[in-house]
Formats: structure tokens, sequence, C-alpha cells
């Protein structure tokens, strides 16, 4: 919150934006959300979260990228593997087991289920994304000024196209958590499909945060499957793009490989090199038709890849981008914003 108008300003904060709006995936945006917290300790933050990895399993709807958000946001989260429950049981998955019912290859943990029965009731009941994710922050976060917008009300579940000698046309379509989980992001993969993104619409809190925001930021999730699927709702690219707020984003790749997850299985499938300045480049900047960057933050290791970026159109830093607490993340998240500014 803002000072009294009479105080004198503190110098070191005086730029601080008011309103922060974050675009992001589960496990690595989650921790990104933490450092974008410790940077800006008394901004409003509206976190954008990608729903294109929900899915139905057992009749529960799940959210995936929305859970771990709201775990991570509230301590609740299982912070060895990064997604999950803390001081998780698997008593309901040895059930399912028992009685021989797929799938078993999506870990659903006891207390993790709880949360997925409430939406699965909160939708029956005809609450939308925006509303449930809400009711179930109100738990979760303990944080006035933050919260957690789903990307769209609308369904979209993201498909991964995969050669399969064994399917008659040697390939198939499998839901991203089949492809993930599953199939660990082994198969060749020939397309990503987000279903339904065709016809989702960004919500009027999505829209509100990115035009009323001071800074945006683009967090270091999956091009593919996380940052793709918000920028492709109807509604977000243009608001990004209009926007009177800076728009900077963060590599996820470092040195030609993500820090953890297989966004490098995804990328050649959209045509993108695996590296931090292609990613930039795929975002493009805000001077270019469809860009949606004023500057591009990439790890030390990609030092040699700004002047080619920057060449590029997009203006590019490189400082070290390893979110191994939330002070170094919120470190990296300053440096950028004093770049870009
Ligand atoms: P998911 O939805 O759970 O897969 O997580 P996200 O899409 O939000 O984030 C996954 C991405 O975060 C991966 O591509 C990682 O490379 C990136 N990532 C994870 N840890 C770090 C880190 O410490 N620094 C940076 N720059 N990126 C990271
Ligand atoms: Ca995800």
């Amino acid at each position: 919150m803002s000072s009294p108008s009479n105080a004198p300003a503190d110098p070191a904060h005086s730029a601080d934006p008011a309103r922060v709006a974050v675009l992001a995936g589960g496990v690595g945006g989650s921790r990104f959300v933490r450092g974008v917290r410790a940077a800006f300790p008394e901004a409003q933050i509206d976190v954008i979260v990608n729903t294109a990895d929900d899915v139905t399993l057992h009749g529960l709807r799940i959210c995936p990228d929305i859970d771990t958000m709201l775990y991570a946001l509230g301590d609740g989260i299982d912070s060895g593997k990064g997604w999950g429950r803390a001081d998780e049981t698997w008593s309901i998955m040895a059930e399912l087991k028992t009685y021989g019912v797929e799938p078993t290859w999506f870990a659903l943990g006891d207390r993790d289920v709880a949360t997925h029965l409430v939406r699965t009731q909160l939708l029956a009941a005809g609450a939308t994304a925006t509303e449930i994710t809400a009711a179930l922050a109100s738990r979760w976060i303990d944080d006035p000024l933050l919260r957690v917008l789903p990307m769209t009300d609308d369904r979209v579940e993201t498909h991964v196209v995969i050669a399969d000698p064994q399917a008659t046309a040697g390939k198939r379509a499998v839901h991203f958590q089949e492809f993930w989980v599953r199939l660990h992001a082994e198969p060749p993969v020939l397309d990503v499909v987000q279903v339904g993104l065709d016809s989702a619409r960004a919500t009027d809190a999505v829209t509100e945060a990115l035009t009323t925001a001071d800074l945006v930021l683009v967090g270091p999730s999956n091009p593919v499957v996380s940052i793709g699927p918000i920028l492709g709702v109807a509604g977000v690219r243009p608001a990004l793009r209009a926007t009177g707020a800076r728009v900077l984003g963060f590599a996820g790749i470092l040195g030609g490989a993500p820090v953890l997850g297989m966004a490098h299985r995804l990328l050649p499938a959209i045509g993108v090199e695996v590296s931090a300045a292609a990613v930039g480049l795929h975002y493009g900047p805000r001077s270019r038709p469809g860009g949606i960057l004023d500057a591009w933050v990439m790890d030390t290791t990609d030092a040699e890849s700004v002047d080619a970026v920057t060449r590029g159109g997009l203006p590019a830093l490189a400082v070290p981008l390893l979110m191994s607490s939330p002070a170094d993340t919120a470190a990296f998240i300053r440096a950028g914003v004093e770049f870009a500014a």
C-alpha cells in the first residue's frame, strides 16, 4: 500500500509498483510468486494461473497448477516434491487400486482429494472456476493483497499428439497429464493441442488485473503448457499489448535446459529452440506484431545471448535466475524491474 502522501518517499522503494500481475504455472510459478511477494511486500499481486493442465479423474475435477499455487502459498505443499500436500497419506489410491479402477498412474493423496471434492461439488452447483478458486484460497492464502485467478472460466485441456507405432495412424493424442505423469514425457511429440482454447475467454478479473497493473511479470513457467495457454486465451494477449505497465519475462531455460520439468520435450513441437534466447524471442517484444514483452531476463549462463536477443528488438539482461529462496528470487525480480525501468 502507498505511504501517506505527507511521508517522505523512501528512495530505495519509491518506484515500487502498487499492483503487480503475474502469469504462472504450478511448481515454477508458485516459487516465482513467493519471490514476487518478497520483492514487493506491500503490492497488490494478482496471479493469473494456467488451467490447461486440468483433468477429470474418478469423477473429480483436478486443477494441478491452481492447487500447487494454493498449497505453496499456504505452506501446505510437500516442499520436497514441489507439488501435492505435506504429510500426505494414500489410502484412497490404495483402495481404488484394490477395486482395479483406472487410472492408477495419477497420484491422488487423501488430503489432496478433499480439495478436488470441494471443487467438484462447487462446479456441480454452478460456481465458476474463479469463484471456486477464491473459495479454496480463503483457506490457504492469508494475504489480503494476493489473488489467485484462473486464466479463464472456460474449460481448456492440453493434449499431446505422440508417435505410437502401435496406433493405427502411427500416432495418438493423450491428455497432457498422461503424457507428463504416466509417460514421463518420453514419447516423441508431434503436436501440442489445447482443446477448448479457441473458445476460451479471459475473465473480467484477469483483464482487469492486466489493465490496472503497474508491472506485469511473466514467470519462468513452462512456455508451452503453462504460459502458452494463458497467452492463447482470448483477451489476454491484447490486454498485455495494451497495458500501460512494463511487461517483463523471466527464462525457465538455463544453459539450454529447464531447471526442472520437461519443457525441452515440448518446445521443439511448437518450433522453438530449447534456449532462453529463443523462448524470449518467441514471446517477442511489444514493438513487434503479437509480441508481449518490454524486457527479457535470462540467467548468467546465457549472458552470451543477451546481444542476440537485444538485436531481435527485445532488451535483455542476464542475472542469476535460480529460485533457491524467495529472497534470491526477489533479488532477480528487482534487478529485472530496475533494468526495464
Ligand atoms: P508446472 O506447471 O508445475 O510444470 O510448473 P511451471 O510451468 O510453473 O514451471 C516449470 C518451469 O519452471 C520449468 O520449465 C523450469 O525450468 C522452471 N523453473 C523451475 N525452477 C526454476 C528456477 O529455480 N529458476 C528458473 N529460472 N526457472 C525455474
Ligand atoms: Ca502445470
